[in-house]
């Protein structure tokens, strides 16, 4: 006997466990448990057992796959693996042998020989088969692993188209309340403006400074509101695949300049530094303007948002090899490279998320990230490419970022629309 001897038992039936394990045990053996075969092949593979016994009837693999699979590692290749199952059809039993099993034991156990047996097993006896009868049951077998096969393909086929429906379901349904939630938005941000520009309502704020705070940060919170149900529903669009360019001939300075008067405030009251040389821009392409515009403008209110106060954004853009190359370049806290790999996902956002629901431009002040994710449908909706350059996230040496977007300098309508984004 080989007392210190390691076995794994691959085995979903809880009495046999228990049976089975208490034999081992007691008689000096130690014991690892596997209700699945997925998790059998994992714990062979970490520890490396002086024996296997396996199941056959296993609700994710049977134990003939698993053998077939840990015979393909050399370092289990000659480890003995011994079937213990309620299968006594000779046949069964031919194609387990098939399977480069190396003993076979039927259910109900017999415990009085069971140690012998497995003791035997640990000293490289292997069970006797017939020759005739293996190379039969060898051609069976690999029927069999073909029919498991296309099987499980075909089930794979029908859990994917139910997938995708219930994905099409939860993207119908966050357009719906996204759109729901903004029809009494926009009544209630018209009303509120309305009320800011009435003449009683503007003489209350002159003369008393609490009352315009108040307002001034309802009109705000409304605005902020706005741009978020406006991001999930361009998000979800991209996401199913129904974001609708509207081309027309765009000049890429233009759209840029727009961008950048949008946050010309903030620009300097942060006292931030933009380099913007719109005569070398490119000559103006097929685009959608309102979506490229959408794009930028989300990239800069990064650029922004990453950089601190007196810090620089540099905008540059130029055609090289038949195509626009637009980069926007910032001295602020960088991106790891970690993060660089995912900042484009949905809902993806580094750094300290504590921050994330303050001001939009504040000096580190996060959203919900789906602008990039924006930014990437929108640019691959055009055909283009999207990626980031940075030595990674240093609040004191602050690397800075680079973000790049090439675009197809389209320069007519095109007759095929450009390929859908990939999410
Ligand atoms: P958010 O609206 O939350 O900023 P984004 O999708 O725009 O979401 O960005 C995702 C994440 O990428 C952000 O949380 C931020 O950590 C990082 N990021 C984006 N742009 C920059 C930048 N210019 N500098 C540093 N980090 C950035």
């Amino acid at each position: 006997m080989k007392p210190q001897a390691t076995i794994l038992y691959i085995e979903d039936d809880k009495a046999s466990q228990i049976l089975i394990q208490r034999v081992l045990t007691h008689a000096g053996y130690h014991v690892l448990i596997a209700d699945r075969a997925l998790d059998g092949i994992d714990l062979a593979h970490k520890h490396r057992p002086d024996l296997i016994l396996t199941d056959i009837n296993l609700p994710d693999m049977s134990g003939r796959e698993i053998t077939v699979r840990l015979r393909s590692d050399p370092r289990l290749a000659s480890v003995p693996i011994v079937a213990i199952t309620s299968y006594s059809h000779t046949f069964e039993r031919d194609k387990t042998f098939a399977a480069g099993v190396s003993g076979y034991i039927t259910k109900p156990v017999d415990v009085s020989s069971l140690l012998k047996k497995i003791e035997e097993y640990l000293h490289g006896t292997q069970d006797k088969v017939n020759e005739d009868a293996l190379t039969n049951a060898q051609q069976a077998y690999k029927y069999e692993l073909v029919e498991r096969l296309e099987a499980n393909v075909r089930a794979l086929e029908v859990s994917n188209r139910n997938l995708r429906r219930l994905d099409q379901i939860k993207e119908d349904f966050i357009q719906l309340t996204a759109h729901e939630l903004r029809t009494p938005l926009t009544t209630v941000y018209g009303y509120s403006r309305l009320i800011q520009t009435s003449g009683p309502v503007r003489k209350l704020m002159e003369e008393n400074e609490e009352a315009a705070a108040c307002l001034g940060g309802l009109i705000d919170s409304i605005e902020r509101l706005n741009v978020v149900i406006s991001e999930i529903i361009t998000v979800s669009r991209i996401a199913s695949g129904r974001l609708d360019l509207k081309l027309g001939p765009t000049n890429l300075a233009d759209v840029m300049d727009r961008a950048l008067k949008g946050y010309a405030q903030v620009i300097a009251q942060r006292s931030l530094v933009v380099s913007f040389e719109p005569a070398d821009w490119p000559p103006p392409f097929y685009a959608d303007m309102a979506l490229l515009e959408l794009a930028l403008s989300n990239i800069l209110g990064n650029a922004i948002k990453y950089t601190p106060d007196g810090g620089t954004i540099k905008l540059r853009a130029r055609v090289k090899d038949g195509r626009a190359h637009l980069s926007m370049q910032d001295s602020g806290i960088g991106i790891d490279p970690e993060d660089q790999k995912h900042i484009f996902e949905r809902f993806y956002t580094a750094g300290d998320t504590q921050l994330h629901s303050t001001s939009k431009t504040a000096f580190r002040g996060g959203g919900l990230g789906l602008g990039l994710a924006i930014c990437r449908g929108v640019v691959e909706a055009h055909g283009g490419k999207i990626w980031v350059e940075s030595k990674g996230c240093d609040e004191k040496t602050m690397p800075g970022s680079i973000f790049h977007i090439e675009l197809p300098l389209q320069t007519s309508m095109p007759i095929t629309p450009p390929p859908r984004s990939s999410f």
